[in-house]
């Protein structure tokens, strides 16, 4: 008997791959999968919940459901994923909408929870968190031009403020083989972009032992019909010298890279259980610019960890204002039950952490809209994403922009331009952040 299944995915583009690996086992096992939940059997909703604000969105989202199940729009509801995993006794007390929960071990025991509940079974599925990745197949479901390719599952690095290695256990890389097998599969359903990622993709093959490393997986992924490769969570003190020449070589890996520091003062990133100093890092950053003068970093900071006063701080503003990344996720440090750090003396005061956030944010919008001028008059290749009705003009983005977390280029087109088309755009204007331009025929054939 075949059920209607919806899911929905919050979190990380990781948790994302669980998800769309989940509706790949429903399909399999003959239920229908559908991203509308009124009318479904089902819903699965996969949660994240290793910070505040997303354990309060998870909550809001189940609250959401259970109302639609009050309204007899949905029958029964699963929740998976990191909150399931984290607060399975709160959620058994204080969300009676739930009606089964799945662990970050269970993935693969979709099937079974959606027929367990529709049996009128309550069940709870919680393997075990540190086994063996799974390589089953995947529903994508990101635009077809791109993918992202989960390279590992769970983390060893044990950051003081971070309660991800006990929702997705230690670091466990999954097989050279079956990477290059997923990712061929890709590449021949039309993928064009594809985002390596895992919690920390440096890590890639260590504990195989045998010889695989993230140098060596894109050496051979650009063997692959993609146009761009781009690589999300480098962990700084582990980008080496061999792979730093990987990248700058293959002219597939896009030279942009997500590279976490979490802070720059020494004291604070000691206290953290980071291991990179401010030197190192500031080494790190001269390395990649003098090997790729056009790179563009993104990166992650948190603001308020205990014992950050304002001098700590201020040197954080300065060394953002000397190295000018253009790209910065800023979250304010939120206080994890389980976590190292919410236990440390000397917390700081929310509302100064809130502050705090504030300021770093506005001083990394000042950067990236500079670094947007200086965009200006130049033609860029643009991955065309589609013609935006709102807009009234075709949307993009270029190697500077990854997906969903940066700008768009906003360009005019004599002609039809298909989504999922590379072309080349001179940029006439900024906006908000996003650029603007007009395509420019016959293309350019170096980057400029
Ligand atoms: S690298 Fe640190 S912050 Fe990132 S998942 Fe691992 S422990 Fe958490």
């Amino acid at each position: 008997m075949g059920y209607k299944v919806a899911f929905q995915s919050l979190g990380c583009a990781k948790n994302l791959v669980n998800t769309e690996q989940m509706m790949a086992l429903c399909r399999e096992a003959g239920h229908t999968v559908t991203g509308e939940v009124e009318g479904a059997d089902v819903a699965v909703l996969n949660t994240c919940g290793f910070i505040e604000s997303a354990k309060s969105e998870a909550i809001d989202a189940i609250l959401e459901l259970g109302a639609l199940k009050q309204a007899g729009k949905l029958k029964k509801l699963l929740v998976a994923g990191c909150l399931s995993q984290r607060y399975p006794d709160e959620i058994r007390a204080d969300l009676p909408e739930v009606d089964g929960l799945l662990g970050t071990g269970s993935y693969t025991d979709v099937v079974s929870a959606v027929e367990e509940l529709m049996a009128g079974e309550r069940p709870e599925h919680f393997g075990e968190i540190a086994q063996a990745y799974d390589d089953g197949e995947r529903w994508v479901t990101t635009p077809p031009w791109t993918a992202y390719l989960k390279i590992a599952e769970g983390c060893s690095n044990g950051c003081a403020f971070c309660i991800i290695p006990k929702l997705r256990g230690r670091y466990r890389s999954r097989s050279m083989a079956a990477l290059l097998a997923e990712a061929k599969g890709l590449a021949d359903s039309g993928v064009k972009e594809l985002i390596v990622i895992a919690q920390d993709i440096t890590r890639y093959g260590l504990d195989l032992k045998d010889g695989s490393t993230l140098a060596g997986l894109l050496t051979e992924l650009c063997k692959l019909d993609f146009h761009w490769i781009r690589l999300h969570y480098l962990y700084p003190e582990a980008v080496t010298d061999e792979l730093i020449g990987v990248i700058a070589r293959e002219k597939k890996i896009v030279h942009y890279l997500d590279i976490p520091i979490q802070h720059a003062n020494d004291g604070i990133l000691k206290a953290m259980r980071r291991r990179s100093t401010k030197a190192e890092i500031e080494a790190l950053f001269a390395k990649l610019r003098a090997a790729m003068p056009d790179v563009v970093i993104r990166t992650s900071l948190i603001c308020g960890l205990p014992g950050e006063g304002e001098a700590e701080f201020e040197e954080l503003c300065e060394f953002l204002r000397a190295q000018k990344l253009q790209r910065a996720g800023v979250f304010q440090f939120s206080p994890e039950e389980g976590t190292l750090a919410a236990a440390m003396d000397n917390q700081v005061d929310p509302d100064i952490a809130e502050r705090r956030v504030e300021l770093v944010v506005d001083l990394q919008s000042r950067i990236m809209d500079e670094y947007n001028e200086q965009r200006l008059g130049t033609c860029m290749e643009v991955l065309c994403e589609g013609f935006d009705a709102e807009a009234g003009c075709y949307a993009g983005r270029t190697y500077a922009d990854s997906v969903d977390i940066d700008g768009r280029v906003l360009f005019t087109a004599a002609g039809l331009v298909p989504a999922g088309e590379f072309v080349w755009v001179r940029i006439t204007g900024v906006s908000d952040g996003d650029l603007t331009g007009e395509i420019e025929d016959g293309g350019k054939e170096e980057r400029e």
